[in-house]
């Protein structure tokens, strides 16, 4: 098994090779075709399991460069994650150039203002101030393809739900949904129904 089977570009594989990503782990094995695919997913499955490049590889793969709007939104319940996930996708994106945002709160509101008119493929955020960025009409979501949301049930546990919900709402329907999340409880069964294409399960 290698990364080389899913049909990835040229400069994502040579991406993975300087990670010494050497073979796709068990999730990212599942989670990859069916992303690539524009499927939506509910996936239960544990940090350190490489859940990240999951969603990672096949964003970083989908994303039009000249498109400077943000093509897809990582929902992430702290701002410590969101600083890691905007790492790791700007790693594997490398070659391809692909440009991160981190939308957290405790930074200036107005430099993330100003951000965001620059050319951002994907924006990585907790869910206020995304929430925040979309009421004040400072985030487009014109061109966005993917919504992903990790770590699910830290954020319910944080108390985000409405948040959450608020913000997918606002998302347009043609896009692709995955949920990331150690556990799946029936809230976010719920959730996933209510906000979801027939998604398909993956556990690892
Ligand atoms: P995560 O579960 O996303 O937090 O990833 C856990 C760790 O595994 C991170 O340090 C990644 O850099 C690393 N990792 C992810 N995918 C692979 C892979 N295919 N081969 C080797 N290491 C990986």
């Amino acid at each position: 098994q290698s990364f080389e089977q899913f049909g990835l570009s040229t400069t994502i594989v040579d991406a993975l090779h300087n990670l010494h990503f050497t073979k796709p782990t068990n999730v990212q094995q599942k989670v990859i075709p069916h992303l690539l695919r524009g499927e939506d997913l509910v996936v239960q499955s544990k940090t350190g399991s490489g859940k990240t490049a999951a969603y990672g590889i096949p964003l970083c793969e989908k994303i039009d460069w000249n498109e400077n709007k943000p093509q897809a939104v990582i929902l992430t319940p702290t701002r410590e994650l969101a600083a890691q996930v905007q790492q790791d996708v700007e790693h594997i994106g490398r070659y391809k150039r692909v440009k991160a945002i981190t939308l957290i709160g405790k930074q200036s509101f107005e430099k993330q203002k100003l951000a965001l008119k620059q050319k951002n493929h994907l924006v990585v955020g907790a869910p206020g101030r995304v929430l925040d960025h979309l009421e004040k009409g400072t985030l487009s979501l014109e061109a966005i393809n993917y919504l992903i949301i990790d770590e699910a049930d830290e954020m319910l546990n944080m108390g985000f739900i409405d948040q959450v919900q608020a913000i997918i709402e606002k998302f347009p329907k043609n896009r692709v949904t995955a949920l990331f999340s150690a556990t799946i409880s029936s809230e976010l069964e719920e959730l996933c129904h209510k906000y979801m294409k027939q998604p398909l399960t993956i556990k690892v």
